[in-house]
């Protein structure tokens, strides 16, 4: 027990110290503000755009799961954020994966995960991905329709199928159910077709769909999950594992709190000690991780009676300005168009100015490329830097390089953890 413990924490840190020496991690001293520590950086490199990625928050939010749901295995969405930093140190805390295609699978094979702790989430796969699986021996995979089953049964007959199910995503920004998830009453035809097959079902999944609002949901899918155990059971089939997927917030405390109880009560209410739960968390570890720090390019004023684009404004400030910034929705800020995200901008250095009524762009040469309109900040000039918080879910993942504007680099620091907690 005692002995193991140890180990296991020594195992961790020993990781986590050549983890830091690898990606040249900062210690984040407590009495730094990011400020601070983004003007420090200003000096040292000529960048128009940058993210400082904390990877002492990624541990931070393990010790948070571990507390709040100690019997639920996380599997890391990838596909929110593959930055290094985050796949390897979640590699180190013993965190398993979620991977959505066979580059996301062949990365996290290559830090040295055992397939066991891998999902492949993806309920459509591509023959070519799951060939790779196979070879790979990543067994553990979804699936929601009768082609898929064949497919399986062709190319991976050994595989261990997770059924996903489609829950009510009302209440989520950003929902499914329209592209995943089979009806409950579909459930027991795919359940037999798997049978006859001679398919190992082995559990059932949902999303209840990314940046979740409602704690019901959980409760509502968690049952029409049992529904689906009950159903296998008429069948013969016996399931063994629940995944309860992402939608969890990665910096709302409370809504967390909310979430992980019904998690915690219904799974304990519906299911034995024999059936092993996992989710697929993204947002919840990377969301607050990444911080972006972005520059003024260029700035334009515009006279609002000559401002084309408002032509029905009627301000007594005639006046307001465009600024031009390094980064915009074809890379970092993609997320306003795929994550209804609205990112606020931060002045890195306090003014007394008033604000005046503004526009930001991002700096490629489509119009469509707005990152916040009619907005407020003080009068900035070229060179001056912002800063966005919580930039850290579905940005750099999604980020094109679109008019040769490439992904800004990322500096890595650890904010203090009490890592023999971890
Ligand atoms: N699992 C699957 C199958 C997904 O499609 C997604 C997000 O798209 C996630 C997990 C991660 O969701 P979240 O970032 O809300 O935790």
């Amino acid at each position: 027990g005692t002995v193991e413990k140890k180990f296991k924490v020594s195992n961790i840190q020993e990781k986590l110290q050549s983890i830091k020496k690898e990606l040249d991690v900062k210690p984040w001293a407590p009495e730094v503000s990011i400020q601070e520590l983004i003007t420090s950086l200003l000096d040292k490199n000529d960048r128009d755009a940058f993210f400082v990625a904390d990877i002492g928050v990624i541990m931070k939010q393990w010790q948070k799961w571990k507390k709040h749901l100690p019997n639920v295995t996380p599997f890391y969405a990838v596909k929110c954020n593959p930055t290094v930093g985050i796949l390897k140190v979640l590699e180190a805390l013993g965190s398993s994966f979620d991977c959505a295609s066979r580059t996301e699978i062949e990365t996290v094979l290559n830090l040295g995960v055992d397939p066991t702790r891998i999902i492949y989430a993806n309920p459509c796969k591509q023959i070519s991905a799951l060939k790779f699986a196979r070879t790979n021996n990543v067994k553990l995979m979804t699936f929601d329709n009768v082609s898929e089953l064949e497919k399986i049964e062709k190319f991976f007959p050994e595989a261990e199928l997770v059924l996903r199910i489609a829950p009510d995503d009302s209440k989520a920004l950003m929902r499914f159910g329209t592209k995943f998830g089979v009806h409950i009453d579909d459930c027991a035809d795919l359940l037999e077709m798997a049978k006859e097959m001679n398919l190992k079902v082995v559990g059932v999944s949902f999303h209840v769909g990314s940046g979740c609002f409602d704690a019901v949901a959980y409760d509502s899918a968690l049952t029409m999950v049992k529904k689906v155990f009950d159903m296998a059971k008429n069948l013969g089939m016996e399931l063994k594992l629940v995944d309860v997927g992402g939608g969890f917030s990665g910096s709302n405390d409370e809504m967390f709190g909310k979430f992980t109880t019904v998690i915690r009560e219904k799974t304990a209410e519906l299911f034995d000690s024999s059936v092993r739960i996992i989710a697929e968390p993204g947002r919840y570890f990377a969301a607050s991780s990444h911080t972006l720090a972005v520059t003024v390019i260029s700035k334009r004023i515009v006279k609002l009676e000559d401002n084309r684009q408002h032509p029905r404004r009627t301000s007594n400030n005639m006046r307001q300005y465009n600024y031009y910034l390094a980064d915009g929705v074809y890379g970092s800020f993609n997320n306003i168009q795929f994550d209804h995200a609205k990112p606020t901008p931060l002045l890195l250095k306090p003014t007394p100015k008033q604000p005046t009524p503004c526009t930001l762009f991002g700096p490629t040469c489509d119009s469509i490329d707005v990152i916040a309109r009619d907005i407020q900040v003080p009068e900035l000039k070229i060179g001056d830097w912002l800063y966005f918080a919580e930039m850290g879910a579905y940005t750099t993942a999604s980020a094109s390089s679109f008019n040769g504007f490439c992904p800004p680099p990322v500096y890595y620091y650890c904010s203090p953890v009490d890592e023999d907690q971890l």
